[in-house]
């Protein structure tokens, strides 16, 4: 090995769900929202001077600040952004994990949580969910486990089930010396978020993200909620590592689309029930399927088809789908390698994924 090789950082990076390029394809694996955003977002991009592009967009991006400010009627100072939430949680790993204890997890959750644990040597330690994929508080509690840290998605993914406030209030209130960060991606879908506890405990950050609910995946926006002092110990971190981190359209439409409230509400509640009536049609299939509180359903096919050897038969499955242009989401993980992730689309694209399905167990 050569001297320089040795000094490379290494680390076995996250998987993204794949990103196919086909005009005609059903594309339900990577958690998007199939409705366009706000028409206020395409309004924004319009009125995008493009002569402005010479200048370096406002590293505080106060106008996407203050619209989250407004909306959610949380304190500027209190709140965070970054390129899409995985910059951060990736950002909240590096600023808060630094005592050397182990992070707490669940075992089955997103998979960029150890991600970047190995990439900041970062200790942790992976608490199995229960049999029925929900979360073991008491797991949780520093007296059970002396922690420097807890990571809770809620609602969780890839499992699709949340917990309540107060479940999680119950973690938050066992580990008020370690900071805890709730990975709220998803919940916009039905979950019951923990952002007015953020008064509460100066130990809570809340993350989330334009990238489902707001059908803003492509523009990269992901934020946080949390007490001043959490805030600006992120940004002391942020700053000395990347002082622009969203461009002037991103904060320019993030603010458009935050504000648009009814027109996201409606979207929302339009996935929400599509995923109830795709729900019950899975099931009545024989699926076995997640209470969902999220924009995706996690289902195992059961039947004589799959019985044999679920997990392989689950993989086939999920390569039929494939061939016909249909893309969801297969884990080959323990534990959850007889499960398929079908993000949520049109009831249109959701017939035809289900007629197949239908086909498929019946030939
Ligand atoms: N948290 C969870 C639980 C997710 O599933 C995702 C989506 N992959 C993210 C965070 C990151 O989303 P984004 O970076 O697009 O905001």
């Amino acid at each position: 090995m050569k001297e320089w090789q040795k000094g490379i950082r290494e680390v076995i990076p996250y998987t993204p769900g794949e990103q196919p390029r086909f005009d005609k394809m059903i594309k339900l694996n990577t958690n998007e929202n199939p409705y366009p955003p706000s028409p206020k977002v395409g309004e924004a991009l319009r009125n995008i001077d493009v002569d402005k592009q010479r200048l370096y967009p406002d590293f505080a991006g106060t106008e996407l600040i203050e619209a989250l400010s407004k909306v959610y009627d949380v304190p500027k100072e209190c709140i965070f952004f970054g390129i899409g939430s995985d910059d951060v949680l990736s950002m909240a790993f590096l600023t808060f994990f630094n005592t050397g204890k182990p992070i707490l997890f669940p075992d089955i959750t997103y998979s960029f949580y150890d991600v970047w644990a190995g990439l900041y040597k970062i200790p942790f330690k992976a608490l199995p969910l229960d049999e029925d994929f929900r979360l073991v508080k008491e797991d949780y509690y520093s007296e059970k486990n002396p922690n420097g840290g807890v990571v809770i998605a809620n609602p969780n993914a890839p499992t699709s089930i949340a917990e309540s406030a107060d479940f999680i209030e119950d973690i938050i209130k066992h580990n008020q010396d370690s900071v805890v960060i709730v990975d709220e991606a998803y919940v916009d879908f039905g979950g019951e978020s923990v952002l007015p506890l953020i008064k509460k405990y100066d130990n809570l950050l809340v993350v989330r993200t334009f990238s489902k609910s707001r059908s803003m995946a492509g523009m990269r926006i992901g934020y946080a909620f949390g007490n001043a002092e959490l805030i600006k110990a992120l940004n002391d971190v942020k700053y000395s590592f990347n002082s622009y981190t969203l461009n002037m359209t991103a904060i320019a439409t993030g603010a458009a689309s935050a504000l648009d409230e009814e027109y996201f509400e409606k979207t929302c509640r339009k996935i929400i029930a599509t995923r109830e009536e795709y729900k019950e049609k899975l099931k009545k299939l024989g699926f076995y399927v997640l209470d969902s509180k999220t924009n995706f359903l996690f289902a195992s096919p059961r039947g004589a088809k799959f019985d044999s050897n679920r997990a392989e038969e689950t993989r086939k499955l999920f390569e039929a789908l494939k061939k016909e242009n249909i893309f969801v989401r297969y884990f080959n993980k323990p534990r959850i390698n007889e499960f398929l992730r079908i993000t949520i689309g049109t009831p249109e694209q959701m017939e035809t994924f289900i007629k197949f399905i239908e086909n498929y167990i019946n030939v």
